[in-house]
């Protein structure tokens, strides 16, 4: 059906269609927002909240950085997008440069995607080209993404890849060294973990024929766990052993928010093959990208890299300026020191409350994992109903948090790198707030 227009053209006619969201998203929190800056998002209810998931890291500088907000304005006035394998353009360049300076040595290649499923499936199909080797070895409870292929890599919870099978083949699943769970010390963890990885190896899996180990060195939705630094230099003495290349997944705790540039820079001398990065990366605007050795980029066949929206201009403006005010603001060193505040005043807050078991993090990263006090079997009893119940009172008390995990019983803080030390504060009172309201 078509209605004439006054001006003679033709517009569809309505269809009385009333279009909502999908009934497959997961809406954590029911504030819209109005506005946001800095840790703050105003709510269209009026309300004021602290935002401590700051889009899983992705608003690194905060919200609407006055200097991440003008770059991107001014990027628009003078071109928006030129797809960058058509025609090259000063953001990208520039981004690669200044992307150079805080890259390990050696990682002198970049390419540009749009999102974390999409960089992830650029790594392992460079991974794939340059070995000539099928398989690829994950850790549990990893996330990389809701692509097929992302997906297919995904250990953080049956609801990332279930019920559209067939995923990826050739992806295995070892064990990540997640000591809390095991009721093991840090050391007995690693040593289990790798000894596993060396079986799987030996029994399943031979290491000549396994093209890329992927590991997120900090766990983001597998549950907020740091892999402790023997384990990461395990991998690598591994994947030198076996010629394996070794994928750092860095989307979620790389850019600053740890306390370190990279969160596997906190293992001594780990340099990974690849290094994946998106979210923090520019502030919010949508860009991603994939980092490697030029040697190992050049195993990529030609034309098998691309793709219409990655390396976006604006993107790339935005993420120049990102960097520009992380070096500035020191934001690295501050997402150290405000970490350090966090974890102290979680633990303080935990030992008030027997259904906390675990608090642990990295920087800016902290999770508290919420168990049954009164089970008695050697490795604790997840109480996801409790982590739903502080994650939502949290709402009430004008905080954002969210929850994580392949059982869903750990809520996650993950506050902006320019958070203050007031923010803190204020975050952490209302957080032991909201848990006394519900467990107290
Ligand atoms: N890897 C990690 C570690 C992530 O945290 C995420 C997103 N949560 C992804 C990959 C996927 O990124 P995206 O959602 O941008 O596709």
């Amino acid at each position: 059906d078509v209605n004439t227009s006054a001006t003679g053209g033709t517009t569809p006619a309505p269809t009385g269609n009333r279009a909502t969201l999908s009934p497959g998203l997961k809406q954590a929190t029911p504030v819209v927002v109005d506005h946001a800056t800095g840790s703050w998002i105003h709510g269209t209810d009026g309300k004021s909240y602290l935002d401590f998931t700051t889009g899983i890291g992705v608003t690194s500088t905060g919200h609407c950085h006055p200097r991440v907000v003008a770059a991107a304005q001014e990027q628009c006035g003078k071109i928006i997008h030129a797809q960058y394998t058509t025609v090259m353009h000063q953001p990208l360049l520039e981004l690669t440069e200044k992307l150079g300076e805080v890259l390990p040595t050696g990682l002198d290649s970049i390419f540009y995607a749009n999102s974390g499923s999409e960089a992830v499936e650029a790594s392992i199909r460079l991974a794939r080209m340059a070995t000539g080797r099928p398989n690829i070895v994950v850790f549990q409870g990893g996330f990389h993404g809701r692509t097929v292929a992302a997906a297919s890599l995904t250990t953080a919870g049956t609801r990332f890849s279930a019920g559209f099978s067939p995923l990826m083949s050739g992806v295995h699943m070892a064990p990540f060294p997640y000591a809390y769970r095991y009721g093991f010390d840090e050391d007995t963890a690693v040593e289990f973990a790798l000894r596993e990885l060396d079986y799987l190896f030996a029994s399943r899996v031979a290491p000549n024929d396994t093209a890329a180990m992927l590991i997120e060195p900090v766990l983001g939705d597998g549950g907020y766990l740091p892999a402790p630094p023997a384990f990461l230099a395990g991998l690598r003495e591994r994947a030198d052993r076996h010629g394996i290349i070794l994928i750092a997944d860095e989307v979620q705790a790389g850019f600053g928010r740890t306390g370190k540039f990279w969160s596997h820079q906190h293992t001594v001398g780990l340099v990974p093959d690849i290094i994946i990065t998106a979210k923090g990366l520019a502030s919010g605007f949508p860009i991603s990208a994939i980092a490697a050795p030029t040697e190992l980029m050049a195993k990529a066949w030609p034309g098998s890299q691309g793709g219409t929206y990655g390396g976006n201009a604006v993107a790339a403006a935005a993420g120049v300026a990102t960097l520009a005010v992380i070096h500035e603001e020191n934001l690295v060193e501050n997402a150290r020191v405000r970490g350090e505040q966090m974890l102290a005043g979680l633990r303080k807050i935990a030992a008030k409350f027997p259904q906390i078991g675990d608090v642990r993090g990295l920087g800016l990263m902290a999770g508290i994992e919420f168990i049954d006090p009164t089970a008695t079997s050697s490795s604790p009893v997840a109480d996801a109903a409790s982590a739903a119940k502080v994650q939502q009172a949290c709402i009430g008390e004008g905080l954002l948090t969210l929850t994580c995990g392949p059982l869903g019983n750990v809520i996650r803080l993950i506050p902006a790198l320019v958070v203050t030390e007031d923010e803190m504060t204020t975050g952490l009172a209302r957080f032991d707030a909201a848990l006394s309201s519900v467990l107290g």
